[in-house]
């Protein structure tokens, strides 16, 4: 059973080494155990429903406590602290295509908000509940989780919209095929929540991110149904896709998405390769983007990220081993920067690439230890988001960013995004533990991807400043620096006064006025995506 107040499976829990607790210790101090409030006083909290009867829809109070949030910190601290207190006025869960039709009528009619609702995962506040008069209906797509069909000559499935990734894999294999769209929230986060976000997963460099992936689909909008037919390619104007992915809610309910999808593959190989510097690592990895080497993925750690991994990993002596051998080769006295590079395809097409790759890493002074790293990276990379449950309950909250540059600017930008966060707790003298990474790498540029921690403190007004100080400067570097405010968990509630800055005024403007169109009196999720202005970081007039 999925657990209410946190991340995952509550028969799923990650404990943490003695060395990591130490390290934490060290750099930010010890983290006090917060008392969270329990479900009943959770439920509690939840006002009478506004909504008139409907048939699909439930006004049950845990039902309306649980679709409230998705996975931001604002969310958890709201759920584990109390705080924050807005909630949808029911919750419906259409089965067919023709219910979400019905739904929508019917907030036209009784003029209701309706929050469409994946897997509840979105990390920056894209499921928060408007502060309205009107009633708000979450309208979850859980039970619209079939494969509709499948062309296998073609390579393309259809998929109703809420199926979530394992399901969607399952019923894939059965005919021996993938659609390899691996995210971090892979086991929670659901097809159609992928496309309004416009979703990466970790082998984005093989299968492509979701937009590559979706092919087509069908969205039930307020002005009729939205049909794009899955044409291999269209040179027939702009392109409609482009709409529904990032659409965030906003522009209707995707019912059903048509994917683009590929045999399972014969090898799937992570190997480890340590660089004695940063700046040797980036050059290596940039090189081999360039080279236009086929790997499926690259992820590069910084140092402290690949000291904070590897104590983690909780085994000391192994760990001790790999120092004494990378002393011996040269990669320093610390053990540098850990980068993991994968490849996927035939077992022939695997060696081949590695072949082509590890010569252009080895002239920055990599050194490969192997797959056993990388293959227990593989094992559990569904698994690290348990971590967040227990750090919460030993007092320490976990939060990331993530943008893209081009690579003239990504050293630059990572310092400086380091840099924010390590400064904006300086008003409560309080430290944060931050490392980053660069998770999808790209011939022009990479993805930077930094994690985190910092304490929880005694109210949740408290946690939610330090949260927001950290999120604010964070977010005014990137655009100082010029990235994007978003390479893959999308704009949301939390990203919306930085996209101005990135689209411009006239950009802007054909967005609001296509929503305004679609959607003239603001029922679809208002509130994300584009309202809010950050005044400092606002495009010119
Ligand atoms: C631990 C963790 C790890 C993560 N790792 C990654 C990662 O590796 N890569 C990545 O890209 N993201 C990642 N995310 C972010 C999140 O999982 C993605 O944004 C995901 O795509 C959201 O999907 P969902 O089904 O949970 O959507 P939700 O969170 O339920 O909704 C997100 C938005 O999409 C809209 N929406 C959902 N379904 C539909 C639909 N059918 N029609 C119209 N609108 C819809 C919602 O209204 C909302 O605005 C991570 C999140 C967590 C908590």
């Amino acid at each position: 059973m999925q657990i209410w107040n946190g991340w995952g499976d509550e028969q799923i829990t990650m404990g943490l080494p003695p060395a990591a607790r130490e390290l934490l210790r060290e750099r930010i101090g010890e983290g006090e155990c917060r008392e969270d409030i329990s479900l009943q006083e959770a439920i509690d909290r939840v006002p009478d429903s506004r909504l008139p009867d409907h048939v699909l829809i439930t006004r049950d109070k845990k039902e309306r406590l649980v679709h409230s949030h998705g996975q931001s910190l604002p969310d958890w601290v709201s759920l584990r602290q109390g705080g924050r207190g807005r909630f949808p006025d029911g919750v419906a869960f259409p089965t067919t295509a023709q219910e979400v039709q019905d739904l929508l009528r019917f907030a036209a009619k009784r003029d209701l908000v309706i929050i469409p609702y994946g897997g509840g995962t979105s990390v920056v506040g894209h499921l928060d509940v408007p502060a309205t008069g009107r009633p708000v209906l979450s309208l979850s797509l859980e039970r619209l989780n079939r494969l509709i069909s499948m062309d296998s000559s073609s390579r393309l499935a259809v998929f109703e919209a809420g199926v979530r990734g394992p399901d969607l894999e399952a019923q894939l294999r059965a005919y021996g095929f993938t659609l390899g769209h691996y995210p971090q929230s892979f086991e929670c986060s659901t097809l159609g929540g992928w496309v309004a976000t416009r979703s990466s997963g970790q082998q984005s460099s093989h299968y492509g991110s979701i937009e590559a992936l979706f092919a087509g689909g069908e969205m039930v909008t307020l002005k009729g149904t939205l049909t794009c037919p899955p044409f291999p390619a269209s040179a027939a104007g702009p392109d409609l896709r482009q709409l529904i992915l990032g659409s965030e809610g906003r522009l209707g309910v995707l019912v059903n998405a048509i994917v683009r999808i590929s045999p399972i593959p014969q090898s799937d190989r992570v190997w480890a390769v340590f660089f004695p510097s940063w700046e040797q690592a980036i050059e290596a990895v940039r090189s081999l983007a360039g080279a236009r080497v086929a790997y499926a993925m690259i992820r590069l750690s910084n140092l402290l990220e690949t000291v904070t991994n590897l104590t983690l990993a909780g085994r000391e002596k192994t760990v001790s081993l790999l120092r004494k051998y990378l002393g011996l080769r040269h990669v320093g006295d610390a053990e540098g920067c850990l980068c993991l590079v994968e490849f996927v395809g035939s077992r022939r097409q695997v060696n081949g690439q590695r072949r082509l790759a590890f010569p252009i890493l080895r002239k920055q002074g990599g050194v490969s230890v192997g797959r056993a790293i990388g293959e227990a990276w593989k094992h559990h990379r569904f698994r690290a988001p348990y971590l967040r449950n227990t750090l919460w309950g030993m007092g320490y909250a976990v939060d990331t960013v993530e943008t893209a540059v081009t690579w003239n600017k990504v050293t630059q930008t990572m310092k400086t995004v380091e840099k924010a966060i390590a400064g904006a707790l300086a008003p409560w003298q309080e430290r944060v533990h931050i490392f980053s990474h660069l998770s999808h790498v790209y011939s022009t540029g990479s993805s930077i991807y930094t994690t985190f921690l910092f304490r929880v403190a005694a109210s949740p007004e408290e946690t939610l400043a330090r949260w927001t100080a950290l999120k604010t400067s964070t977010s005014r570097a990137i655009v100082r620096a010029g990235g994007t405010i978003s390479h893959q968990h999308g704009v949301g509630l939390d990203h919306g006064p930085y996209l101005g800055a990135e689209k411009g005024p006239v950009g802007m403007e054909i967005l609001r006025q296509t929503f305004a169109n679609m959607d003239p009196e603001q029922r679809m999720n208002p509130g994300k995506l584009l309202e809010r202005q950050d005044d400092e970081t606002r495009g010119p007039a």
